[in-house]
């Protein structure tokens, strides 16, 4: 008589809840200030260093609350005030680099912003004031106004 073959339940290992490592917690009981890495991302931020700090529990957990979430749709939870911006805006960066490029390229004699940079920390000056010449009008900016969006190439 052929015994009956027993049946094998694929399930995740069963962890008492009180074993579980991090604070757990269901999706309408989330307390504020916690989020999940992708609400992290559409909020252009990343957690800046620091891991989860809490599991958000799959649904099918939310009839288990005896029981460790470890199922893999579980969400990790981080802390909105831990996390930082995830990159400088690009027109910032602009901004800087063009204030970089300006210092170096700018005769604080003459005020003129040159095109290339100056030998401000030998002759602390531009050629034209440094030797008495007018210099070539397409060495420098026309204009005064200052230059807002020109990246070197
Ligand atoms: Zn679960
Ligand atoms: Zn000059």
């Amino acid at each position: 008589m052929p015994r009956p073959r027993k049946k094998r339940r694929r399930e995740i290992k069963k962890v008492p809840r009180s074993d579980a490592t991090l604070p757990e917690y269901d999706r309408r009981t989330c307390p504020e200030g916690l989020v999940t890495r992708r609400q992290l991302r559409e909020k252009g931020l990343s957690p800046g260093g620091h891991g989860p700090v809490a599991v958000l529990r799959c649904k099918y957990c939310a009839y288990r609350p005896d029981q460790s979430c470890n199922h893999p749709t579980r969400g990790w939870l981080y802390r909105v005030d831990l996390a930082r911006p995830k990159r400088v805006p690009t027109l910032a960066q602009e901004w800087a680099l063009d204030r970089a490029m300006a210092a170096r390229s700018t005769c604080p004699e003459c005020r003129r912003r040159y095109y290339f940079c100056l030998p401000l920390r030998t002759q602390g000056r531009c050629d034209p004031c440094d030797k008495g010449y007018e210099p070539s009008p397409d060495t420098y900016f026309a204009s005064t106004a200052p230059v807002t969006h020109r990246l070197a190439a």
